[in-house]
């Protein structure tokens, strides 16, 4: 990281906006990590009445794209909006809060005897908002693998980021990538029984092996896309730790109300706001949270030189998405359950379809892997996720599983052998939901289907989607929050009419 740009190099806001009068904010932060949970901190931080002129609880949309200076050089802490803008700001605020980045670079900046608050602290909050989660990708991976580095990334990485880990980054920043399969498939051992912690060891050695000299990240999602397979983030952190690369994780699955990577080690959390943080279908957004001060002033200079920020509406309508995404994800999570075990337990029994996968199954027979998967999916849920679960009566090894997200994947039960062609079966089923829309994109409030092979995974290499099990028959459905009754009662008609 020789080029780091210093803090005060980087064009970037200060934490603690001032009013336009220049007075300081009367009272603290009202909601703050230390002291308050995740659904309150969605509620309020970002739109504390302290920070606005009129009071106004809701936050104000500043179109303003340039700012008024008192005296040259004096201003109220924003010159011009590329560089900085008071929703966005707002926006970046509320993202790094709920990825718990605000508190950690609070401690590695008081570890580096700078005090945030005071002004010495010139790099803005810990997150970073972006145009698109595609922006928020290539600006990670210029500003942390630069030219002549390599990454490790997992196998069945989004679509877009294997575009431009290969066909980018490649070529342009002479960057190499070796993909891992960073999963508890049984394939890649031979499917032998396997403790849990022999589980975790092949996949160690798998990512230890890519690692090189010249390795400056690992990349990794979890859950993937479309096959909704765990990493383990812990054991993965600790090994990047013991390298000296760093770990990212693309967080766009399961949203920081589930997950939060920074608390399982991550260095950098990645994701696309376009998903689960919008939630409403209506926004294309993307976030970088780290805790890290010399890779978040690397990376807000790198944003500030291309451009590639949200609009001032945009923020506003993700800082109003944000304050439902407790409330959503409970819902989202609660319908992919019952649509999961729906397939699993009326679907299987009747050969409608096979290999139903849903993080939180608990299936009634289980391979040792699914076993692993379903036991980590727990355990990398947040303490937010946990508390409320266990309000709802569920916990680890419930009969059934527990609700962990809306995004749900199955093989149909097609008359023709599964291949990389034939789908007549599978698209019959898309096209005849009518309450799940055919849809590429996920995580909006409505529940939306797709065909991988030939939509969202139409640009893979034919031979790494059958290694990954992506053919004509699997399906990719995105639950919604409408009634359970109307999803299920859908599945059904579609079923009857595709087999
Ligand atoms: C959609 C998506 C992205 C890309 O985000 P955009 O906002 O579409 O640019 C990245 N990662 C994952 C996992 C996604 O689903």
């Amino acid at each position: 990281m020789t080029n780091a740009p210093t803090a005060s190099t980087a064009t970037a806001p200060s934490p603690m906006p001032q009013r336009p009068n220049g007075e300081a904010p009367a009272a603290p932060r009202p909601a703050h990590e230390r002291t308050h949970a995740f659904a309150t901190r969605a509620v309020h931080v970002g739109a504390e009445p302290e920070f606005s002129k009129s009071g106004g609880v809701a936050t104000a949309l500043d179109l303003s794209t340039t700012y008024k200076q008192t005296r040259v050089g004096v201003h109220s802490g924003f010159e011009y909006s590329r560089s900085s803008n008071p929703t966005r700001l707002a926006l970046e605020r509320s993202l790094a809060s709920l990825e718990g980045g605000d508190v950690r670079l609070s401690d590695n900046l008081k570890n580096e005897g700078i005090d945030e608050f005071n002004g010495a602290w010139e790099g803005g909050p810990a997150g970073v908002a972006f145009s698109s989660g595609s922006a928020a990708t290539a600006t990670v991976i210029q500003a942390i693998v630069g030219h002549g580095g390599h990454m490790v990334s997992v196998g069945d990485v989004y679509g877009g980021t294997s575009r431009y880990q290969t066909k980018v980054a490649g070529p342009l920043q002479d960057a190499g990538c070796t993909y891992v399969d960073m999963s508890y498939s049984t394939k890649a051992d031979g499917g032998k029984v396997r403790t849990e912690e022999e589980q975790d060891q092949v996949i160690l050695d798998r990512v230890e092996q890519a690692i090189r000299p010249e390795t400056k990240l690992i990349w990794a999602e979890s859950p993937t896309n479309p096959m909704l397979s765990l990493v383990p983030i812990k054991l993965i952190a600790q090994l990047a730790k013991k390298h000296g690369v760093y770990l990212v994780i693309d967080n766009t699955f399961a949203s920081p109300y589930l997950q939060q990577p920074l608390s399982l080690g991550a260095d950098v959390v990645v994701a696309s706001s376009t998903k689960y943080l919008g939630g409403h279908s209506d926004v294309v957004g993307g976030l970088v949270v780290t805790p890290i001060p010399v890779l978040l002033t690397r990376i807000r200079f790198f944003q500030n030189a291309h451009g590639a920020v949200p609009s001032p509406f945009d923020s506003m309508l993700l800082l109003r998405s944000i304050k439902t995404l407790p409330v959503r994800l409970r819902e989202h999570s609660r319908n992919g359950l019952a649509v999961a075990r729906w397939l699993e337990e009326v679907g299987i029994p009747n050969g409608l379809v096979r290999d139903v996968r849903y993080p939180g199954l608990k299936r009634k027979q289980e391979s040792p892997a699914q076993r692993r998967e379903r036991h980590l999916a727990w355990d990398q849920l947040s303490a937010d996720a946990k508390k409320w679960l266990a309000r709802e009566g569920y916990e680890r090894a419930s009969e059934g599983g527990f609700p962990d997200g809306g995004m749900v994947s199955f093989h149909i039960n097609s008359p023709a052998p599964a291949s990389q062609t034939e789908s007549k079966t599978a698209e019959t089923f898309l096209e005849s939901l009518e309450v799940f829309t055919l849809a590429e994109s996920l995580g909006g409030v409505e529940s939306l289907c797709e065909l991988p092979l030939k939509m969202t995974h139409g640009g893979v290499d034919p031979a790494r989607r059958t290694e990954l099990g992506i053919d004509g028959e699997l399906i990719r459905l995105s639950c919604g929050i409408e009634d359970i009754d109307d999803l299920l009662h859908d599945l059904q008609q579609a079923f009857q009419k595709a087999l």
